[in-house]
């Protein structure tokens, strides 16, 4: 009844005034890891599944939080973008993937580093100019840093939009679609969008040896990827079933705990050297 679902919100708003006040003191602390340079990038292989070589890594952003421990960027990428602190922490993960391609140039590796971006970077040239000064400054070939944009940004349609991904097309950077599948981009944009690659979103590809409308899915994209003249790289891989359904659907990569975790920077450049032997 209607008198009980205004108890509903009564209660839901009561309970969400401490809940309100801790999101406002983990911004604040966000704020504080930011200006104190405390955030750090932990990378993930993707790995082709035609000869097993490494792709690239994709760089996630991790947080040790002083008193609450690591706090998973699920829980604070949306309150930093809903708020101002969304193009600070961008700013510092790319100044840190950035440094990490600069210390492998300099031992002789040359392994692209896809970085997160939010909707909201990609509104005015902030990130096109961030990226041209940083590439600069540390020296590196631009196709060496990718970006990895949502779906949902693919969905809107704006001017504003087009003309900064084409200007990062412009710089050569590349870019993924990442989560793919859980959007709503129609054909004609993904065929105008100047992108170089599809990330399969993991929550089909768990469910790919189980659910044959999963695999029906997983297959759509992977034609679809190639009919775009893309690769196609799964996300979220954790069996080899999975990864070998992957496979017999023409896959092109494949990124996961299966292959391995996020590593820490000297772990996953140890994990590099191995490999290359
Ligand atoms: P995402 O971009 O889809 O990243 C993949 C997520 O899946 C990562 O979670 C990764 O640790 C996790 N993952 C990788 N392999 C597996 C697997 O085999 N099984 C399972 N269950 N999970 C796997 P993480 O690091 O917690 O990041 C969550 C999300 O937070 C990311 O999803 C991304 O949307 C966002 N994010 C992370 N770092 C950044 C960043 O630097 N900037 C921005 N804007 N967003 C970020
Ligand atoms: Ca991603
Ligand atoms: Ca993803
Ligand atoms: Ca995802």
């Amino acid at each position: 009844t209607a008198k009980q679902s205004r108890q509903g919100i009564a209660l839901y708003a009561a309970e969400r005034d401490p809940h309100r006040t801790d999101r406002l003191g983990l911004l604040s602390d966000l704020r504080q890891a930011i200006a104190d340079d405390v955030l750090e990038l932990h990378y993930q292989p993707k790995i082709s599944l035609a000869d097993g070589s490494l792709l690239g890594v994709e760089g996630l952003v991790r947080w040790r939080h002083p008193s609450r421990g690591f706090v998973p960027p699920d829980m604070f990428i949306p309150l930093a973008e809903q708020s101002d602190v969304m193009p600070l922490l961008t700013q510092r993960v790319v100044s840190v993937a950035l440094a990490q391609l600069a210390a492998w140039n300099e031992r002789g590796l040359q392994v692209p580093i896809a970085v997160n971006v939010s909707p909201i970077d990609l509104t005015g040239h902030r990130l096109t100019d961030l990226l041209a000064r940083g590439l600069e400054d540390y020296g590196i070939a631009a196709g060496l840093l990718q970006l990895e944009i949502t779906e949902r940004v693919v969905a809107e349609e704006t001017a504003e939009l087009q003309e900064v991904l084409a200007e990062l097309n412009r710089m050569g950077i590349p870019l993924s679609i990442d989560d793919f599948g859980t959007g709503y981009s129609s054909l004609l944009r993904l065929k105008t969008l100047p992108v170089g690659e599809l990330k399969i979103d993991r929550t089909f590809v768990s469910k790919v040896c189980e659910s044959r409308v999963d695999v029906g899915i997983v297959r759509a994209i992977i034609d679809l990827a190639h009919a775009l003249d893309l690769p196609a790289i799964a996300e979220g891989v954790e069996t080899v079933q999975q990864q070998e359904v992957l496979r017999s659907l023409g896959c092109d990569g494949v990124q996961g705990w299966l292959v391995a975790r996020p590593m820490p920077a000297e772990q996953i450049t140890d994990w590099i050297l191995q490999r290359r032997v």
